[in-house]
């Protein structure tokens, strides 16, 4: 039997699954699921637990154990969606380097395998999906009517994944320093004694986008006409 309207999309680490995957959702009005954020949820768990990754017994009761839920994002943060572990919102945890470290190693686990497989299929089952993961054409739901597999060099992929960090983190670092900006301006003009402000007579510049070069010749001319004998 085939399930027509179930997508998948597989392929490697940063291949732009979920990227392409949640558009195609959107297009087609379905839903995305990214499963890799389950065995992000376990390793997470894992460490937060302070299990040895090593320890396949421990780990793999905890993955037959552990509660993920997956709801819409309810934080607009540039998340996607958000992921709840028995009852914490783990989203960006689970994306820590740490977590990043240990999943591929928990993820070849038998059991964890086989209990994440079991809620991917009762996910998959409603249709109207579109899955992304590794073994989800393969393995999870083989009789899926449409399957891709996205790939590029891992070259590629590490320049796409540099750049997204650069753009988040460029993004971070930009609101954080317009927050240290914006509250040294504001003790610096509130205070008592000399606080920042235009003397009276002064002329007022603005050097929003102007080069340097500008502002300096806009005030050497204000200085040229108004010179006495200038
Ligand atoms: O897709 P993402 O990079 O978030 O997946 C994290 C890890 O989870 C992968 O490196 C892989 O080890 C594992 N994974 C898996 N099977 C899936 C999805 C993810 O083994 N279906």
């Amino acid at each position: 039997m085939i399930d027509n309207d179930v997508i998948t999309i597989d392929g490697p680490a940063a291949s732009g699954k979920s990227s392409v995957g949640k558009a195609i959702a959107d297009f087609f009005g379905y839903l995305f699921f990214d499963t890799g954020l389950m065995y992000r949820a376990v390793s997470w768990a894992a460490i937060q637990a302070g299990l040895d990754i090593r320890d396949e017994e421990a780990i793999s009761f905890l993955a037959e154990q552990i509660d993920i839920k997956i709801y819409p994002a309810s934080i607009p943060d540039g998340r996607m969606y958000d992921v709840i572990v028995d009852e914490e919102d783990v989203t960006w945890q689970i994306r820590s380097p740490a977590v990043n470290s240990c999943v591929s190693q928990i993820s070849t686990y038998e059991r964890v395998r086989s209990a994440m497989t079991a809620k991917q299929r009762e996910m998959g089952k409603q249709g109207k999906i579109v899955m992304v993961g590794r073994d989800i054409g393969t393995v999870v739901m083989p009789n899926a009517k449409f399957k891709f597999y996205l790939e590029a060099t891992a070259e590629e992929r590490a320049k796409r994944r540099c750049m997204e960090i650069v753009r988040k983190n460029g993004e971070g670092v930009y609101k954080n320093i317009l927050q240290s900006i914006k509250g040294r301006d504001q003790i610096d003009s509130s205070r008592e004694i000399a606080p920042l402000k235009p003397a009276r007579d002064a002329n007022i510049i603005n050097t929003d986008g102007k080069t340097f070069d500008e502002v300096v010749n806009e005030v050497i001319s204000i200085i040229k006409i108004k010179k006495p004998g200038g």
